[in-house]
């Protein structure tokens, strides 16, 4: 495989595919480096209702896999690598990767962020034994078993709804009296007889034989402890940005996201990024692909 390129993207999420498509589509010798599945996170939605053009809405995989299409048919290559860091050189940046090193005049920084953990013990053991990340995926093994979701953002509401369709009871966890997500999210957990909530209330551990069996709780104001019967909990308290490959090398806020301007430059020259990673993003499919197609615009004035 070719090792040098005139911009390399790392992450394969809408901010990358569009930054992809943006650069090949441009004529630049383009390669994109994913870790995992290319789509990003978004391929776990089961369904977008707020991607322009689709009226009808699409489910997040067929997204993921137009976007690729779209990329790679204007010539983007696709490595399956996992990006360990950056060497900066004047002329040049060294991408390094599992999979070997690779060189760029521009590196655009898309590589996203994943689901934070709780920390508690149980955790790790039970996951993909009862804790899941990702009801998308998941919810289909937990028919007509009590579940718990953790956290009470966006992610955990639309968790929440998709699992009523599965399990028998889905109480939803969470550390303050008030949920963070949007209004219409939380009418529509409010009006679901199927969701409980509890207020108040952090998960202290995971408990269970094989498989998930019980969680022990605590009210955060009066100390009391309590435990909950589950077959599965799904964890769903926020995001942490993907860019511990990238301490000291690039100017990150204190939770570790890429500070930009407005044409997505990061302060390294040469050096942009896209999507979720940046400290301020909407987070959102359609701005991240925004902030791709910005970031490569810039990219070639760079270059220029
Ligand atoms: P989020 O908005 O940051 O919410 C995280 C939730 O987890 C908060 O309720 C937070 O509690 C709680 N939390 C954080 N750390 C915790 C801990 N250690 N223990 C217990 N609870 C903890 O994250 P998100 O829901 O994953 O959403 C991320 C972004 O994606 C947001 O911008 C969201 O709008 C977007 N999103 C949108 C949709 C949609 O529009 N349908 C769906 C999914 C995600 P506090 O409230 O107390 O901080």
């Amino acid at each position: 495989m070719n090792k040098e390129y005139e911009v390399i993207i790392i992450g394969g999420g809408p901010a990358g595919l569009s930054a992809g498509l943006y650069s090949s589509r441009a004529g630049l010798n383009s390669l994109l480096v994913e870790r995992g599945m290319v789509g990003g996170q978004i391929v776990n939605a089961e369904r977008v209702d707020n991607y322009p053009g689709f009226p009808e809405g699409i489910s997040g995989f067929e997204l993921g896999q137009l976007m690729n299409q779209q990329a790679t048919k204007y010539g983007l290559k696709t490595i399956i690598a996992e990006a360990t860091g950056i060497e900066l050189h004047e002329e040049q940046k060294v991408v390094k990767t599992d999979e070997g090193d690779f060189i760029a005049k521009v590196v655009i920084i898309a590589s996203g962020s994943e689901r934070r953990k709780l920390g508690v013990p149980g955790e790790e053991k039970f996951m993909g034994k009862g804790v899941s990340y990702c009801a998308t995926c998941d919810a289909p093994f937990f028919r007509e078993v009590p579940v718990a979701v953790v956290g009470g953002g966006d992610a955990a509401i639309t968790e929440a709804l998709h699992l009523v369709k599965f399990a028998s009871r889905v109480t939803v966890i969470h550390r303050r009296d008030r949920l963070r997500a949007s209004r219409i999210l939380q009418e529509k957990a409010f009006s679901e007889p199927k969701v409980q909530f509890l207020w108040n209330t952090v998960v202290d551990e995971v408990e269970g034989e094989d498989l998930v069996k019980r969680i022990k709780l605590r009210e955060v104001k009066t100390g009391e402890k309590s435990a909950l019967e589950v077959a599965g909990v799904f964890i769903s308290i926020g995001l942490k940005p993907n860019t511990d490959y990238l301490k000291g090398i690039l100017p990150l806020d204190p939770a570790g996201h890429i500070i930009t301007n407005d044409k997505m430059e990061s302060g390294v020259p040469g050096i942009f990024a896209a999507g979720d990673i940046r400290h301020d993003s909407a987070r959102q499919a359609i701005t991240a692909a925004g902030d791709g197609a910005t970031a490569t615009i810039y990219a070639e004035k760079f270059l220029s």
